[in-house]
C-alpha cells in the first residue's frame, strides 16, 4: 500500500498572521506524526511565515502554483526557484480554480509541472471533470486529455495526481465511492501507460468536500492514497481529525 498523503489547500484564505497561527496549531497536534505525508499549502504571501512555523516538524510546505521559467516579465507569477528557497517541497498545479477562473490551459499546466518536477519538487497535478461532462458520460475523455497533455513532457516521477471532480469542490457534494474508484483506476492506468511500472508508487488522491465524516470511507478504498482538502483544512480540529482518522483506518 502507498503512503498516505494528506494535503491542506488553504486557497486565498488566511492572512500571514492567521496562517502562522493555524500552522502553529497544526504543529502542536500533528507535528510529530510519521505515518503519513502531511502537507499544507498556504497563500503565497504566507509561505515564509508558515515555513518558519513548521520548520523541523513532519509537516511539509506546498505552494498553490508556480511558473515554468526561472525569472522573467510575468507579473503576478512565482518561480519554482523562489518557492524552493522558501522551503516548499510540493506545488499544486492545474487546480480547477486555476483552470476555470483563470483559464489555464492543459499546455500551461504541463509546462508548470515539468518545471516543478525537474527542479526536484513534487508536483500535485489536479484533474477532474465538470458536472455537465460527467452527465454527458465524458469523465474518462476529460481525464485522459488533462493527464496526457500535462504529463507529456514530464521526465521525473515526483508527482501526485489529485482527482477532483469540479462539481464536488467546495460544494459539500462528494462523489460516490464507486465513481471515485473508477476514476482513480482510470488515472492509474494512464500513469502506467505513460511511465511504465516504475510509476506504480505515484499516489492518486481524492479531493472534493473531504471532511472528518467521510475520510474513513475514502481511505478504505485501495485506490485512494490520500486527500486534497480545501475548506476542512482551515480548522485545526477538522484537519487534525481527518489526518488522525485516515491514519487509524490505514493501520487498522
Ligand atoms: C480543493 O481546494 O482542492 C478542495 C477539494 O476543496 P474542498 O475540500 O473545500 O472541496
Amino acid at each position: 500500500m502507498r503512503r498516505l498523503a494528506l494535503i491542506g489547500n488553504w486557497k486565498m484564505y488566511t492572512t500571514p498572521s492567521s496562517a502562522r497561527s493555524l500552522a502553529l496549531g497544526l504543529v502542536e497536534r500533528l507535528g510529530s506524526i510519521k505515518d503519513a505525508d502531511i502537507v499544507v499549502s498556504p497563500p503565497a504571501t504566507s509561505l515564509a511565515g508558515v515555513g518558519e512555523a513548521i520548520a523541523n516538524t513532519n509537516i511539509a510546505l506546498c505552494a498553490q502554483n508556480a511558473h515554468w521559467d526561472d525569472e522573467g516579465a510575468y507579473t503576478g507569477e512565482i518561480s519554482v526557484k523562489s518557492l524552493a528557497e522558501l522551503g516548499c517541497e510540493y506545488v499544486i498545479v492545474g487546480h480547477s480554480e486555476r483552470r476555470v477562473i483563470f483559464k489555464e490551459s492543459d499546455e500551461m499546466i504541463g509546462k508548470r509541472l515539468v518545471k516543478v518536477t525537474a527542479s526536484g519538487l513534487t508536483g500535485i497535478l489536479c484533474v477532474g471533470e465538470k458536472e455537465e461532462e460527467r452527465e454527458e458520460g465524458k469523465t474518462e475523455e476529460v481525464l485522459a486529455k488533462q493527464m496526457e497533455i500535462a504529463l507529456s513532457g514530464v521526465q521525473k516521477l515526483s508527482i501526485i495526481v489529485a482527482y477532483e471532480p469540479v462539481w464536488a469542490i467546495g460544494t459539500g457534494k462528494r462523489a460516490e465511492i464507486k465513481d471515485i474508484e473508477a476514476s482513480h483506476r482510470f488515472i492509474r492506468k494512464k500513469i502506467l501507460n505513460r511511465f511504465g511500472k516504475d510509476a506504480d508508487n505515484i499516489r492518486v488522491i481524492y479531493g472534493g468536500s473531504v471532511k472528518p465524516e467521510n475520510i474513513t470511507e475514502l481511505v478504505s478504498c485501495e485506490e485512494v492514497d490520500g486527500a486534497l482538502i480545501g475548506g476542512a483544512s482551515l480548522s485545526i480540529d477538522s484537519f487534525t481529525e481527518i489526518v488522525t482518522r485516515a491514519i487509524e483506518r490505514r493501520i487498522a
